[in-house]
C-alpha cells in the first residue's frame, strides 16, 4: 500500500471528486479527515472510509472562514497526531457571463476556492513544517489554462491556485513539503451533471479521447503525487483531461 498510516486531511470529501480521493487514499492505507460542510454527507463518507479498516472522522468545515478552519485543524491533529497530506479540493461555480456576473457571485467562488485553500495550506504548512515533511494537492481545473466563457470568477480562481502551489513549492521546500496541482478537465459530477446532454454532446467533440473523465482519474494522480514515487516532483500541475489542453 502506497501510503500505509498517513494522515490524510481532505476538503470537500463528502461528495464528488472528493470522495474518490478520499476513498482511494483510505485504500492505499491512509486515515482521513473528510472536512466538508455538509456535515451529514461527510459522516456517511467517513464510515464508508473506517469499513475499509483505516480510521476517519467527519469534519464540519467551511473552507472561507478562517477561525472553522483552525479548529478543523486542531481537531484533525488531536484524533491523528499528525498530517502528511492535505487536498485542497473544496470548490464551487457561480457561473455568468463577465457583464451579468454579480459581485456576491466572484467573492463567493473566490473565498471558496481560492481564499479557502490559502487558509487550509497556511494551516497545514505550520503542522508539516515542524515535521519537516508534507504533501499539498491543490485540484484547479482545465479552464485555468483555457478560460471558458460564463466562468470568469471560476477560471481566476483555478488560475490562482497555481501561483499558490508554486510559491508554496518554492518557500518550503527546504522544509520537506511538497506542493503540486491538478487539473482536471471534464469530470463526471454533481457539478458537471447539471450540464444538458446537448452541450455535453458538443464538450466531447472537444477531447481527443472521446470521452468524460471519471472522479478515479483525478483520484490515481492524486494518490501518485501523495506517495513516495512523487518525491521529486513539486511546483507542478498534471493535467488530466483526455488530451483536450496540451
Ligand atoms: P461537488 O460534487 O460539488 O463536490 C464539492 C464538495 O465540496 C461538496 O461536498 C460541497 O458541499 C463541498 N463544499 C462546497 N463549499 C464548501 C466549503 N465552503 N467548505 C467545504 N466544503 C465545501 O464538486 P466536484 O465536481 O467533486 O469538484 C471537486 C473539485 O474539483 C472542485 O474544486 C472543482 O472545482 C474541481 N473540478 C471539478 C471538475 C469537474 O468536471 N467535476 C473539473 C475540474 C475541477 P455541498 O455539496 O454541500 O455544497
Amino acid at each position: 500500500m502506497r501510503l500505509e498510516g498517513k494522515k490524510a486531511f481532505i476538503t470537500g470529501a463528502a461528495q464528488g471528486i472528493g470522495k474518490a480521493i478520499a476513498l482511494g487514499m483510505a485504500k492505499e492505507g491512509a486515515d482521513i479527515g473528510v472536512a466538508d460542510v455538509n456535515i451529514e454527507s461527510a459522516g456517511k463518507t467517513a464510515d464508508e472510509i473506517r469499513a475499509l479498516g483505516v480510521k476517519s472522522i467527519a469534519i464540519r468545515l467551511d473552507v472561507s472562514r478562517q477561525n472553522e478552519v483552525s479548529s478543523a485543524f486542531e481537531m484533525f491533529t488531536k484524533e491523528f497526531g499528525a498530517l502528511d497530506i492535505l487536498v485542497n479540493n473544496a470548490g464551487i461555480t457561480r457561473d455568468n457571463v463577465l457583464l451579468r456576473m454579480k459581485e456576491e457571485d466572484w467573492d463567493a467562488v473566490l473565498s471558496i476556492n481560492l481564499k479557502g485553500s490559502f487558509l487550509c495550506s497556511k494551516e497545514a504548512v505550520k503542522i508539516m513544517a515542524k515535521q519537516r515533511s508534507g504533501r499539498i494537492i491543490s485540484i484547479s481545473s482545465v479552464v485555468a489554462f483555457m478560460g471558458n466563457p460564463g466562468q470568469v470568477n471560476y477560471s481566476a480562481s483555478k488560475a490562482g491556485l497555481i501561483g499558490l502551489t508554486k510559491t508554496i513549492a518554492k518557500e518550503y521546500a527546504s522544509r520537506g513539503i511538497r506542493a503540486n496541482a491538478i487539473a482536471p478537465g471534464f469530470i463526471q459530477t454533481a457539478m458537471t451533471d447539471v450540464l444538458s446532454e446537448a452541450v455535453k454532446e458538443e464538450m466531447k467533440k472537444a477531447i481527443p479521447l472521446g470521452q468524460f473523465g471519471t472522479p478515479e482519474d483525478v483520484t490515481n494522480a492524486v494518490i501518485f503525487l501523495a506517495s513516495r514515487e512523487a518525491d521529486y516532483i513539486t511546483g507542478q500541475v498534471l493535467h488530466i483531461n483526455g488530451g483536450m489542453y496540451m
